[in-house]
């Protein structure tokens, strides 16, 4: 997705059901009232904040996109699923503009949280929009590089094998650290999602080997046989495929 690579990091995040709702800090044993900062009604979840609270729907809403959430909702039972649902039955321009809103909502629920101030239906859409173009025009106005060979892309597996893809970050304050891994087919399709949070380690190197770890389990648990492991993080990457180890 051409979308500003901020937006990807936290699209990431999101899939990864990784982000420090307040359903999140509870299930881990974080002491904080579950109540979702937008509505102040019902439990603050990844699935009740993007896609069900009245404040989120109001500005699915206001770009037609609505109706299409409360049609997956139905039979919607896991968020990672759902979203990936979402947005793979979108056509890319409005693929973009959900991104974008998704990155949006998150920042209003923040300005909330942290300064105690109401982002409007419209200001929400907005922003999201805005961000989108301003970038669009920085990317326009910006020499393109000669030499691509840096920039990577997600790439499929040969056919038979699977892909896990495997990342971990660390946030509120360091106090928490995140991972998240999924198992892809050779067609690119979502086979299974998981992610966790945990106390924070010492260093992101250890939660990133953890997170391997974990997926290396999750793999064998799973029966997946021919499975390629896939971190950005270039010392554990080398590591593992040192005689070392
Ligand atoms: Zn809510």
């Amino acid at each position: 997705m051409k979308i500003p690579p901020r937006v990807c990091s936290f699209l990431w995040r999101l899939a990864r059901q990784c982000l420090p709702t307040r359903v999140n800090l509870t299930t881990r044993g974080i002491p904080c009232d579950d109540t979702c900062v937008m509505c102040e009604s019902l439990a603050e979840s990844h699935m009740h904040l993007f896609f069900v609270c009245t404040k989120a729907m109001d500005c699915w809403d206001r770009i037609n996109l609505g109706n299409h959430i409360r049609e997956l909702l139905h039979r919607a039972n896991d968020f990672t699923i759902m979203l990936f649902d979402f947005l793979d039955r979108l056509p890319s321009y409005q693929q973009h503009a959900a991104a974008m809103l998704l990155w949006s909502l998150w920042k209003s629920r923040n300005i909330k949280l942290w300064d105690s101030l109401d982002t409007t239906t419209a200001s929400t859409v907005s922003r999201a929009k805005d961000t989108l173009h301003e970038w669009r025009c920085m990317q326009r106005a910006r020499p393109q590089p000669q030499n691509q060979d840096h920039i990577t892309s997600w790439k499929k597996p040969p056919e038979g094998v699977l892909k896990c893809n495997i990342d971990a970050a660390t946030f509120s304050h360091n106090t928490v650290t995140g991972f998240g891994m999924c198992f892809r087919n050779f067609k690119g399709q979502l086979l299974m999602g998981k992610s966790a949070l945990l106390q924070s380690f010492g260093s992101v190197l250890e939660a990133e080997a953890v997170a391997m770890l974990d997926a290396l389990l999750t793999a064998i648990a799973a029966g997946y046989h021919d499975v390629m492991f896939e971190t950005d993080n270039k010392i554990l990457a080398d590591a593992i495929n040192s005689s070392f180890v």
